[in-house]
């Protein structure tokens, strides 16, 4: 029997893990926005709401939604997907969508645009300010339905939630200042190599995925390679 399009867009999401070679830990890669972009197309995006598996149909009773799983109402979560998508980056949810997914709760995302919540207010705040973020207060801002429905699936989703976020908010590198980063935060790099050690700490050369680098630099510049210093 063919796996239902929640679970298939979940194996395709699997597959842009970058980097893709082998040698990274699967939890350290990150997915990047140009690829969530390029796999999630309109018709993507509606196939895995429009999915009425057993899950899907249920999850939608979690979030007060049935009514979307009858096919003679006049609304449909694929109402949702241009809202996912956005008019323009800044305010699609389409890294939010993507997390969701690999949660196995992409139908969650409805709860989240009901509300008007973004990319820009959810995972990537979360991702800058992760020290103020946890399990039950995310189960109370977002899905307080749901825990009281099902309490112990509700904090399995949570902890998932909060456990991959970082891998679908890395930060753009952008501005001259320096910046300092949570110990958490799964950065846009690939190549790394250990190019010395000193007193105060170790430095690293890398390089950054295209997406991310918006750092001003003169014509002269070639991005190949830039140098990270980790303070011990
Ligand atoms: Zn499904």
């Amino acid at each position: 029997m063919a796996e239902p399009v929640c679970t298939q867009g979940r194996d395709q999401l699997a597959r842009l893990a970058f980097p893709r070679i082998g040698a990274y830990d699967l939890n350290l890669r990150f997915y990047p926005r140009s690829d969530l972009k390029c796999a999630f197309t309109k018709d993507a995006v509606n196939s895995i709401l429009s999915c009425l598996c057993a899950r899907c149909t249920n999850h939608l009773s979690y979030i007060g939604q049935s009514h979307l799983a009858d096919p003679a109402g006049r609304e449909r979560p694929s109402d949702f997907t241009e809202r996912i998508l956005g008019r323009n980056s800044a305010h699609s949810a389409i890294a939010l969508f993507a997390l969701l997914v690999h949660c196995g709760y992409p139908i969650f995302i409805i709860r989240f645009l009901e509300r008007d919540y973004d990319d820009v207010t959810t995972i990537e705040s979360y991702c800058r300010q992760e020290r103020n973020i946890n399990a039950r207060d995310l189960e109370a801002t977002h899905w307080p339905e749901f825990r009281i429905r099902d309490s112990f699936l509700s904090g399995q989703l949570a902890v998932t939630f909060i456990g991959a976020m970082h891998q679908f908010a890395p930060p753009v590198m952008e501005g001259r200042d320096h910046a300092v980063y949570g110990s958490r935060r799964i950065m846009p790099f690939f190549a790394e190599e250990l190019l010395g050690r000193g007193t105060f700490g170790d430095v690293y050369g890398f390089k950054i995925h295209h997406g991310y680098l918006r750092i001003p630099v003169g014509p002269c510049f070639k991005p190949s390679r830039l140098c990270l210093h980790s303070l011990h």
